[in-house]
């Protein structure tokens, strides 16, 4: 495996559980590649690049190498995420745990809009997850799908989830603050919102965020890491430091600390 970055590590573990014979080659001292925290003042952990992970926990391959048996605590804040809606001090829209809850702050007309959102959620999301994280082609998770909803309405589907987020929203909802919870959350994916595509992703991850959180590891990313890695340490022994784009491999590099940092001292999961 090239890379002991999040899916260098993930891919490590599961064609080791499938029996592979396993060796994780890394350019770098520190396993996690973009999943990484540091101390970067005397007493406070920052997360180098990225922080919160939804997809992880919807994740079906994710939540079958059992992090949390692995020393892995996720932590969630009171409410998922807040979008403001201008400077001026008007309410944010609020995405929260519950449903109901984020509807009720919309308003009755995008409340009940909200709902139904949430109603097409619960009809397809699981396909649609099932699409994105299994393996390679993504055939049962469409087919699934189809044999669901029938042809009529999954060509509507499609066209829905290729909509650009900002007339996704406008097609939704009468207001803004609705409106903000999908262009918000579509923001994550780096595509512009009047792009095709940017309307599923803030569809996917305000629903994903509403389902599961946007949890956090406790003590920081680096902990999603290091679960990773102590989850991975189990069946691949074979773990070197240096780089395959500068002829390294695994026989040749220089021996790696296979094991993984401890899990932090206090790390509880919190629900
Ligand atoms: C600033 C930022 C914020 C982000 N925020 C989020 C977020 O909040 N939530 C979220 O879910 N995602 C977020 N992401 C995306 C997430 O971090 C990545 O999807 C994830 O890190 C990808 O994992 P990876 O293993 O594919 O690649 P990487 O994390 O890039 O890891 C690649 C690893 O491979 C090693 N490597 C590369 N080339 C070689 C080589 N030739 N030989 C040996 N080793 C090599 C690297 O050193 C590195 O350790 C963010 C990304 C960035 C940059």
């Amino acid at each position: 495996m090239i890379g002991g970055g999040h899916h260098g590590l993930v891919a490590a573990a599961v064609l080791a559980d499938a029996g592979w014979d396993v060796c994780l080659l890394e350019a770098t001292d520190v396993l996690g590649g973009a999943v990484r925290s540091a101390e970067l003042h005397p007493g406070f952990t920052a997360d180098l690049f990225s922080a919160f992970y939804p997809l992880s926990a919807a994740s079906p391959v994710l939540r079958a190498l059992d992090l949390p048996g692995h020393g892995l605590g996720w932590a969630h804040a009171p409410a998922v995420l807040a979008h403001p809606v201008r400077p001026d001090g008007a309410p944010a829209a609020v995405l929260h745990r519950d449903r109901e809850r984020t509807a009720a702050d919309l308003g009755p007309r995008d409340g009940e809009a909200w709902l139904r959102l949430c109603a097409q959620w619960d009809a397809v999301g699981d396909a649609v997850i099932r699409s994105i994280f299994t393996t390679f082609p993504p055939v049962r998770g469409p087919v699934q799908l189809l044999r669901r909803i029938g042809t009529a309405d999954a060509l509507r589907l499609a066209r829905f989830l290729a909509l650009p987020v900002r007339r996704m929203g406008e097609e939704l909802f009468a207001g803004e603050r609705a409106r903000m919870l999908l262009a918000g959350n579509a923001g994550h994916a780096d595509i512009p919102p009047d792009a095709p595509g940017s309307g599923v992703f803030g569809w996917m991850l305000a629903m994903l965020g509403q389902q599961h959180g946007f949890p956090v590891p406790v003590g920081g990313a680096g902990e999603l890491a290091a679960a990773l890695a102590r989850r991975a340490a189990r069946r691949v022994p074979s773990c070197a430091r240096g780089s395959a784009s500068s002829g390294s491999t695994c026989a040749a590099a220089a021996p790696w600390p296979c094991t993984p940092p401890p899990a932090a001292p206090s790390a509880p999961a919190v629900r």
